[in-house]
């Protein structure tokens, strides 16, 4: 049959690779940036929707293999529609499509259809169990072959039955997906056709997330090392000699944050850095946007001052968050004008990532605080530039008085509101419910209002975790801690640095003095 290609590819079948969302490729990251349906794997972590068009729409298929075989050409059909369509389909699945992906299977009926594809492979589970937990799959000295074997071949799938005896034969490691919930066989079979009951083997859970959990055992004893163990399908066995070169922890296990649970509280729009950061720290991140930023309800006062400092009429503008900076040059931008408007005005920034923000647009701050990334810090830095002086402080339409209170002292001073800041927690949310049930260990709070917010929105189960230390708030400043204070809630720590690094770096303190 012809190869339909020489029409562009409007369904592709994509790896996601093992769960760690660094491990998608660039090329999967860009068909999601493009997609308008994404039919993804129930295997698939939420988490990497992260990366698909917003605009795209999201069907999920419970393809566990096995079940209800007559579902598949259903997903064939919506792949082929959708395609015929002119849509940009994504078929995600986990690890490598053409990996016990059903992938191959998906191609012949695009290809039957006349429906043009692109195959984009993935990091495969056993590829990423080896990574990270730090076996290696071939050695020189005692594995010259991996096998990719399935744990759970179709008992009646005839004359095609996986051969045990050249199993147990093999020559090399062992990598068998889909067959935890059969593992007393699996071990029964490879045992009964030779194996060595000695050989080294594992069992790993969630390879390349935080959620990794691992088990390893004489091959003999590895069921019962996996159920004390407590880990559950779905997960992957590795036999062979190299598992015994294990570290006791692999270098992901060692990671500073490995298996625990922060949740994040940035707005949507800032979170994605700091949850990468954490994940990429070894834990596992929860978000619950708690204030969401907007345009002005009312432009008009920006729109007035941006007009006199256009004209002149301002020597500072000053900006307390990076939102403050995006929201002017977006207003300057939507009014039909530019940065020149800008002028000569003198620019100041509380802190690194706000003088980052007016990088942005190639604007250098005039002043920056040296360490102390607040209001006070602000207020010190500038006080002695602006004696005399005409300040324009752009910011949110709720926040602290105290920067004009001190700067008032010695300048002429004016707040407006750049952009407003409204609560955003979804009371339904399931991380609400995450925190009742004590599946999240640290929350961080990146602002006073967040703190507030967020903190509105708890009940008593989860006060009471609070209280007992079982939950830990995190503040990035003394002011975030003392609006959590206010509140009755106790602080486990405040970051030094009032960043959402310094968060990060306060979180970290936190695990390492406990440990
Ligand atoms: N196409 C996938 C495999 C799909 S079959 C791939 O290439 O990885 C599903 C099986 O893959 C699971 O039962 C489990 O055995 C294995 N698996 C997938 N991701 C895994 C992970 N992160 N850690 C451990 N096993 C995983």
């Amino acid at each position: 049959m012809s190869h339909p290609i020489a029409s562009e590819p409007r369904v592709f079948l994509v790896g996601a690779g093992p769960g760690n969302p660094g491990l998608l490729t660039v090329r999967a990251a860009e068909l999601l940036a493009r997609a308008d349906l994404v039919v993804y794997d129930q295997l698939v972590p939420p988490r990497l929707l992260d990366y698909a068009n917003p605009a795209a729409e999201l069907v999920c298929v419970r393809d566990l293999p096995g079940h209800h075989p007559d579902k598949y050409p259903h997903i064939h059909r919506r792949l082929i529609e959708a395609g015929k369509a002119g849509k940009v389909v994504v078929r995600l699945k986990g690890g490598d499509p053409l990996v016990f992906g059903r992938g191959g299977e998906e191609a012949e009926a695009l290809r039957a259809a006349g429906v043009g594809y692109e195959i984009v492979p993935g990091v495969t589970a056993a590829l990423a169990a080896g990574a990270f937990l730090e076996v290696p799959l071939t050695h020189r000295q005692s594995a010259s072959a991996v096998a990719l074997v399935t744990g759970h071949e179709l008992p009646n799938k005839a004359g095609n039955k996986l051969d045990w005896q050249a199993l147990a034969a093999f020559p090399g490691t062992l990598c068998i997906y889909m067959g935890v919930a059969r593992l007393p066989v699996i071990v029964a079979e490879l045992l009964k056709h030779g194996k060595n009951p000695d050989t080294p083997a594992a069992v790993v859970e969630r390879a390349s997330t935080g959620d990794q959990r691992s088990v390893s055992a004489r091959l003999a004893d590895l069921d019962e090392a996996r159920r004390q163990a407590g880990l559950e399908a779905p997960g992957l066995i590795i036999v062979g000699e190299p598992v015994g070169r294990r570290p006791a922890r692999s270098w992901w296990e060692s990671r500073p944050l490995f298996g625990r649970r922060v949740l994040v509280t940035r707005p949507a729009h800032q979170a994605a850095e700091m949850v990468r950061k954490l994940e990429h720290l070894g834990a596992v991140v929860s978000r619950l946007p708690t204030v969401e930023v907007r345009e002005p309800a009312d432009s008009g006062p920006l729109d007035r001052v941006l007009g006199e400092v256009r004209d002149g009429k301002w020597d500072w503008l000053v900006f307390t968050s990076a939102n403050g900076v995006q929201a002017v040059v977006r207003r300057l931008d939507a009014l039909g004008r530019d940065l020149r408007d800008l002028g000569a005005v003198k620019l100041a920034a509380i802190g690194p990532k706000t003088a980052a923000a007016l990088r942005e647009y190639h604007l250098r701050a005039d002043v920056v605080p040296d360490s102390t990334y607040s209001s006070e810090g602000l207020a010190e830095a500038l006080g002695p530039h602006v004696a005399g002086s005409r300040v324009l402080l752009a910011r949110a339409n709720r926040g602290r008085e105290l920067l004009r209170d001190e700067l008032a002292k010695v300048a002429t001073v004016e707040q407006v509101t750049a952009y407003d800041q409204v609560d955003a927690i979804d009371p339904d949310a399931g991380v609400l419910d995450k925190l009742r049930r004590g599946e999240v260990e640290f929350v961080t709070l990146s602002s006073s209002n967040i703190a507030r917010g967020l903190i509105g929105a708890f009940d008593e189960t989860i006060r009471g975790r609070v209280e007992r230390g079982e939950v830990k708030l995190v503040a990035i400043s003394p002011e975030t801690g003392r609006a959590a204070r206010e509140l009755g809630y106790p602080v486990a720590a405040e970051a030094t640095e009032f960043t959402a690094d310094g968060l990060i770096v306060a979180v970290v303190k936190l695990v390492r003095g406990s440990s």
